[in-house]
């Protein structure tokens, strides 16, 4: 099947559509969707974007927020705080303020701990999707 609109392209079937909220993946999944290739354009049924839209509304509602998981990963790796805080080249102290979530590492820094802690760094810090502050349910 060729796209009306660009003559050219080869339309494909989805069933499902991948929006992004405020970097938010959205995913509507049950749908009958036609993309064509070239132009990009869609063919939607009137259900099915109210459907999307629906699914991008509630997600209006939340919000991507960086949570780690340090503790777990240096117990892991089987190392003591202070262990990590030399290997870093860095005090105790300033170690413990990452770990116990009281700052954020920057990014060098921290992809230096996930080195340290002999792992991945999306397996100590990741973006999670949590309500936003002052929305109701
Ligand atoms: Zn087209």
């Amino acid at each position: 099947m060729k796209c009306p609109y660009c003559l050219n392209g080869e339309i494909v079937f989805r069933d499902e559509m991948t929006n992004f909220v405020n970097g938010i993946t959205v995913v509507t999944k049950g749908i009958d969707l036609k993309e064509c290739l070239n132009c990009g354009k869609k063919f939607l049924s009137n259900e099915d974007k109210e459907k999307i839209n629906k699914n991008i509304e509630e997600n209006t509602k939340y919000e991507l927020a960086l949570k780690q998981n340090l503790k777990a990963m240096r117990l892991k790796a089987g190392l003591s705080e202070i262990e990590v805080a030399n290997t870093l080249g860095i005090s105790k102290a300033k170690y413990l303020i990452f770990e116990k979530n009281k700052k954020m590492p920057d990014l060098v820094m921290a992809f230096k701990i996930a080195n340290v802690l002999r792992c991945d760094i999306k397996d100590v810090y990741k973006l999670k999707k949590v309500k936003k502050s002052g929305t109701q349910n």
